[in-house]
């Protein structure tokens, strides 16, 4: 059994700050949740205190071997004041598939879901009710044995924090321009891809700043042996539209299960539109852009939900798509997922909660 969470209320509470000047992860909530792992004894001392800065040893075993998961999900309020959460559950199973990987201790996620929820509610007053505005949560695991030398760490913190934030990207859900990457790559099979943690972030950062040099908002991955087949959009999973239609690459070991990916496919089947998990190489989607059968191209994921894709450049080929305008599919998922995680539409498939 977990013990009870513990609350330390600030006495210092901040000011809120304008919606126009949210950005995205710039502003932080008054509280955070904190819970600690020792081996023998597991995750214990659950809490939430004012937020605020970490004293760490500077021997702390994830800043020198990046031992640690993250996860985002995202909280809404409905216009009679609800607090909905889109997906947790799936959040915290994936933090522990990760968590597997990193030889990190697991959570038990009902209790994980719940201490977000807990926090979350007493945090409500920070959600922001504006159009394309939400808040942020981060939960996130990091090794605290102070020592060097690469093995597991023995002891762990898994914090959340929040933040309330408006469009990831200033183009909102305008198309942007990427860059197809065939230099640096993001992951391999084997690797940890398929996992959140801050090393892939790490090693994505450099394409993506040759990337916005040359003007591009983002890179597409291809994998990382061939640099053929098409991974990821940036942080993103990226869906195709070829004549009539949709395909997203098959997860293989080198993606992450995006829940946006999950909510999109399921999404797709219910309407009745086709829509397929496979392979896709560069290539394949040059030859039906030459073949005018390219109708849309978009990223999925937390942040920015849906993010269209104007322009694709390979190789110094330029192609546009869909006249560099939002599509309908894009446009429709988009709608649908906001609308189901803001209240405003149903949700028959029980993912707010
Ligand atoms: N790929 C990567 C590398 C990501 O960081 C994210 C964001 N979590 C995604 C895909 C999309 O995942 P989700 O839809 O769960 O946000």
């Amino acid at each position: 059994m977990m013990d009870e969470i513990k609350i330390q209320k600030t006495l210092q509470p901040k000011e809120k700050p304008q919606l126009s000047e949210l950005g995205f992860g710039n502003y932080f909530t008054d509280h955070m949740f904190v819970m600690d792992y020792k081996e023998g004894r597991g995750w214990h001392s659950p809490r939430i205190i004012p937020y605020g800065p970490l004293e760490l040893d500077p021997s702390v075993m994830v800043v020198h071997y990046g031992q640690a998961t993250f996860e985002g999900l995202k909280a809404y309020k409905t216009k009679d004041h609800h607090v909905l959460l889109f997906r947790p559950h799936a959040n915290m199973e994936r933090m522990n598939i990760s968590n597997e990987r990193l030889c990190i201790p697991t959570l038990d996620v009902e209790f994980a879901v719940s201490a977000i929820r807990k926090l979350v509610e007493m945090e409500q007053d920070w959600i922001p009710e504006g159009e394309n505005t939400s808040l942020y949560i981060r939960p996130f695991v990091f090794a605290t044995d102070p020592h060097l030398g690469v093995r597991p760490s023995h002891t762990y913190s898994f914090m959340v924090i929040l933040s309330p934030v408006g469009s990831y990207y200033p183009e909102g859900i305008d198309p942007v321009k990427i860059y197809v990457e065939d230099n640096y790559v993001r992951a391999v099979k084997g690797g940890l891809g398929y996992t959140k943690t801050p090393g892939n972030y790490a090693a994505s950062i450099k394409a993506q700043e040759v990337a916005k040099e040359r003007g591009y908002t983002q890179v597409l991955w291809l994998d990382g042996i061939e640099k053929k087949y098409i991974e990821e959009v940036g942080t993103m999973n990226v869906f195709f539209k070829v004549g009539g239609e949709v395909i997203t690459p098959a997860l293989e070991g080198s993606i992450l299960a995006g829940i946006t990916r999950d909510t999109t496919i399921k999404l797709l089947k219910h309407w009745g539109i086709p829509v397929q998990e496979r392979r896709i190489s560069i290539d394949e989607i040059y030859e039906a852009h030459a073949q005018g059968k390219l109708e849309e191209a978009f990223g999925t994921g937390t942040a920015a939900v849906i993010s269209p894709i104007g322009e694709l450049n390979y190789q110094g080929k330029i192609i546009s798509i869909n006249d560099g305008k939002t599509g309908e599919i894009a446009t429709r998922i988009y709608d649908t997922i906001t609308g189901i995680q803001t209240g405003v539409l149903e949700d028959p498939f029980n993912w707010t909660l």
